[in-house]
């Protein structure tokens, strides 16, 4: 109603009329906004959760749109150690990838994809080889969005464990979709239902209990209901219309990359919008080169790689990291200059972290609280025990929350993890911490990433801050 500059009760009236009864501060979804808007003429553009939906196609901009077509989903494994997230990763690639392909030599690149039959059509699906929201959220803390969907394995003979609830929140944050593979249901004790249950309390419900998170019954060993799984996952892809430009340059993120003694520096590249061609010159990081070969995840040496695939790549003159950019370009002394300027870029930035101006702090969100720039606070919460991470909790949901909104992005009781670090990273959270401490490489991960931790031990002292920073009242040289 603000945007639109009517009042909130002709809003409510609308949309009665229309058979939805509305509260004042209820959200809209973005077709009932669309819809509304419409009768004032005005035009709804997608806002920050369509946004979220389409975090890998930030890599697409407005000069692409006229040529998108759809590309292939990629995908994370995560979930708790041990529920079979290495054994699912494998037996997909066994059962979906032709044995004897490229001489049965199986490549391990850092991703791979299958070809799987739906709705007619082969199409494919690209995994991520490293499984688990560790490397998912360490990606994210370096700005890279390469993953499309979740799938989260929970072995139905264990049900959810602390994992699996950290892997739901990193998904979460990233606004990444989740498929749920309810794993090991050959096993005499397995409870798929139970699982189903259980994840009801993280907001994960089973569609058939009227919920919309998709949940597969499989067995990662003997590739039970692998295919309806694979199936599920373009399903999923085809409601988040993910897309990307054939024609246009190549751009994306290296996944991994390492030092040959004979090949000199390997990077493995998955490309997010464009097309790759042998002989195109890159920068990938601050490393310059000229696609010199590549091969695909099947060990073959290829000419172009397509969007959503990941190739492994010759002709780099250092070895990038994981999780940075690349981006082709026509001229090699604008590709130059860019590999000179992110040298720059990295050296000024390590030497900024060093000189330490935190990125985000409880401090720096009151401030922009205090400009009315702040429409979150995002929090890790860690706490000694559960019954002070409840406490907590209940009391962060009791205050007021009309311009910004507390959101906790994860709580567990525990320590402070590097992972947890990471997260807020990823996220623009601050890490809060009570009566509890770090775990090692905890406080220099977050003095690299410019990660604001604090610890508390009076709960009333924690909240004071919080609400602080909402109200923007924290003073912020502290
Ligand atoms: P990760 O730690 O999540 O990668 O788990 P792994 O893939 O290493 O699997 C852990 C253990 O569970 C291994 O001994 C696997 O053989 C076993 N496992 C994995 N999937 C299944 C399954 O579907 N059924 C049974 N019975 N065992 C499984």
């Amino acid at each position: 109603a603000q945007r639109l500059a009517v009042p909130a009760t002709d809003l409510i009236t609308k949309l009665f009329m229309k058979g939805i009864a509305a509260t004042i501060t209820q959200t809209l979804d973005i077709g009932t906004a669309t819809m509304v808007a419409e009768e004032y003429n005005v035009e709804v553009e997608a806002g920050e959760k369509q946004e979220a939906a389409r975090k890998v196609t930030e890599m697409v901009g407005a000069e692409d749109l006229e040529y998108l077509i759809r590309r292939p989903p990629v995908v994370t494994i995560m979930g708790h150690v041990d529920h079979g997230k290495t054994t699912l990763l494998d037996s997909i690639r066994k059962t979906k990838v032709a044995q004897g392909e490229a001489g049965g030599i199986t490549q391990h690149i850092g991703a791979y994809h299958v070809d799987v039959e739906h709705n007619g059509q082969e199409q494919q699906v690209v995994f991520l080889d490293t499984p688990g929201h560790e490397a998912f959220t360490a990606m994210r803390a370096r700005g890279a969005r390469v993953t499309d969907i979740a799938i989260l394995v929970v072995a139905a003979d264990d049900g959810v464990q602390p994992q699996t609830i950290e892997a739901i929140s990193h998904a979460k944050a990233a606004g990444v979709p989740i498929v749920v593979a309810i794993n090991k249901v050959d096993k005499e004790g397995a409870q798929p239902d139970r699982v189903k249950q259980e994840l009801t309390e993280y907001a994960l419900v089973p569609e058939e209990w009227g919920g919309d998170t998709i949940m597969v019954p499989v067995s990662a060993i003997n590739g039970d209901n692998l295919d309806t799984l694979l199936e599920m996952i373009l399903l999923v892809a085809e409601v988040e219309d993910l897309s990307a430009n054939p024609d246009r340059s190549a751009r994306g993120t290296v996944i991994e990359a390492h030092l040959d003694k004979a090949k000199g520096p390997v990077a493995t590249l998955l490309i997010q919008n464009g097309t790759l061609h042998v002989g195109d010159i890159l920068v990938a990081g601050s490393s310059l080169g000229k696609v010199r070969a590549m091969v695909d995840d099947r060990g073959k040496r290829v000419q172009v790689a397509s969007p959503s695939f990941a190739v492994e790549v010759l002709g780099l003159s250092d070895v990038p990291s994981a999780g940075d950019e690349f981006e082709v370009f026509q001229d090699e002394r604008e590709a130059r200059a860019v590999s000179d300027a992110r040298a720059d870029d990295q050296r000024q930035s390590r030497l900024l972290a060093a000189v330490s101006s935190r990125r985000v702090s409880l401090n720096t969100l009151s401030a922009k609280a205090q400009e009315g720039d702040l429409k979150e606070l995002n929090l890790v919460l860690k706490a000694d025990v559960q019954g002070s991470l409840e406490a907590i909790l209940g009391s962060l949901r009791q205050l007021p929350q009309k311009e910004v909104q507390v959101r906790v992005l994860f709580a567990a009781p525990g320590e402070i993890s590097e992972t947890d670090v990471d997260l807020a990273a990823a996220s623009d959270a601050v890490v809060i911490g009570f009566n509890t401490t770090l775990a090692p490489g905890a406080r220099q991960a977050a003095d690299r990433a410019g990660v604001d931790v604090r610890d508390y031990n009076i709960i009333y002292k924690l909240l004071d801050d919080v609400q602080g920073a909402m109200e923007g009242l924290l003073d912020p040289e502290m």
